[in-house]
């Protein structure tokens, strides 16, 4: 009641698109108290309290710290305690337990972990073996080797917005377990489209690939419903929407996925930017064509982007355009893609990093993200503000900007430690040294560390079996 009461006031100040936008009636985080701790993931599932990471403090010594926050770096120490970051000192502060383990980090710029919005961990490359293709086994093991392409280059988060069946789903936990090696996982399910939409184009697979367990394809408000469902079901950290949809299934779904406390991304172009918009759609994928009406609606609506405007350089520069796509039926360029960024940069729409690194890119990485970096440059962002949309501002557009993105106390540890100065040169990314996620030291000296297992003791005989 009371947020309707205030959405009325706002309406009569504002505009009913703006109050709807921002104000969202049934925002599932309003029935969790300050104290209640959640899951590290937007979905905010109340878990119970508990030792939570390694034991113990963990100290980056002496670095040059770019926290995220856009301020300058400077020189400071980061102490980490389990999985949180418990303090930021001065230079001159040694205020940490002496039983503390101390790495020293001279020399060398600590910063949060890089975010990666856009990527596709489970997808095939050109030369998979079609029997591999649509493989749950084999998408699961493409997802590893991916995760740690990027844990090398850096970023410590992933979004996957559209995956094999349950692929995705078992790596987050994996990881998250500390199973297997990577970033940590914030997962969409599969891409959801109309009937022979993007993703699901006749027998010709698309850069998506052919309809399959990656594509679910809904016909229908109530089917489209049913479609976010299914992925909630799996334990979906957010939804992802493709054109083509009328304007009743994008609504549909997109308030079905609110309803149930996720947050809805769209990857689109044209009129259906405009329907996805209206009906109230949280961010926007790629830099395809919309009008300038569409534009300031996105501004006005607080919609986020990503722009991704490095796998479109990697189709022009390899394929020379956007030929055969039954869906992507229009014309643009690498020029019309930046113009279209400086577009939504000028019009103050937030924008956030992701690289949608399908068929084999991901083996560029990580020149990959430094390019996407560099095109946010030459659209009209500093260096350091490319990396704070890196990390502070992905981090908003996930909803997890609470727990990540920057480096402060009460912050989830994750962090990186380059060589170089990468807020004043991006080509020092490269130059990555040590990566911690989560509080784990999971990147050493450039090489993926595994902490060894710790055996469990063979099972001790009952004192009736011993007789
Ligand atoms: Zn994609």
């Amino acid at each position: 009641m009371v947020t309707t009461s205030r959405c009325l006031l706002t309406l009569a100040l504002l505009s009913a698109s703006v109050c709807a936008a921002q104000e969202r009636l049934y925002d599932r985080k309003q029935w969790l108290d300050s104290t209640t701790v959640v899951s590290d993931d937007p979905r905010h599932v109340p878990v119970a309290p508990g030792q939570r990471g390694p034991e113990g403090w963990l100290v980056l010594k002496g670095g040059r710290v770019f926290d995220g926050t856009g301020a300058a770096a400077v020189d400071a120490n980061v102490v980490i305690e389990g999985n949180r970051i418990s303090a930021v000192l001065p230079a001159s502060s040694t205020q940490w337990p002496s039983q503390a383990q101390v790495i020293d980090v001279s020399g060398r710029t600590v910063m949060p972990g890089l975010i990666d919005l856009h990527t596709h961990l489970s997808y095939s490359e050109p030369d998979t073996p079609s029997e591999e293709a649509d493989d749950d086994a084999a998408a699961a093991l493409r997802g590893a080797e991916r995760l740690r392409y990027f844990l090398e280059s850096g970023v410590t988060t992933v979004r996957d917005v559209g995956g094999q069946g349950a692929v995705p789903f078992v790596l987050k936990r994996w990881v998250a377990q500390n199973r297997i090696p990577g970033p940590r996982i914030f997962a969409a399910g599969q891409l959801i489209t109309g009937t022979g939409g993007h993703g699901a184009e006749g027998l010709r697979p698309s850069c998506h690939g052919a309809s399959n367990g990656r594509t679910r394809e809904a016909s229908g408000p109530d089917d489209w419903r049913e479609a976010v469902r299914e992925q909630f079901k799996r334990g979906a950290d957010l939804i992802k929407l493709a054109s083509h949809y009328s304007r009743d299934e994008v609504r549909a779904a997109i308030d079905e996925a609110h309803s149930l406390g996720l947050k809805v991304t769209v990857d689109a172009e044209t009129q259906y930017i405009q329907w996805a918009v209206e009906a109230g759609v949280d961010s926007v994928e790629h830099p395809l064509p919309r009008t300038p009406e569409t534009i300031r609606l996105m501004a006005s609506r607080k919609v986020d982007s990503v722009p991704t405007l490095v796998p479109y350089i990697y189709i022009f520069d390899l394929d020379g355009g956007y030929f055969d796509s039954t869906s992507r039926r229009f014309s643009f360029s690498k020029a019309a893609n930046l113009a279209l960024f400086r577009q939504m940069k000028q019009a103050g729409i937030r924008m956030g990093v992701g690289t949608d690194l399908v068929t084999d890119w991901f083996r560029y990485l990580p020149q990959s993200y430094i390019t996407e970096l560099q095109q946010f440059v030459a659209g009209g962002y500093t260096v350091p503000q490319a990396l704070v949309a890196a990390t502070r501002t992905s981090a908003q557009i996930l909803g997890m900007d609470d727990k990540l993105g920057t480096l402060q106390p009460g912050k989830l540890a994750d962090v990186i430690v380059l060589d170089g100065r990468p807020d004043e040169r991006l080509e020092d990314l490269k130059k990555l040294r040590l990566a911690i996620r989560d509080g784990h030291v999971v990147l050493q000296d450039g090489r993926i560390v595994s902490t060894p297992h710790v055996p469990r003791p063979e099972p001790v005989p009952s004192r009736e079996q011993s007789k």
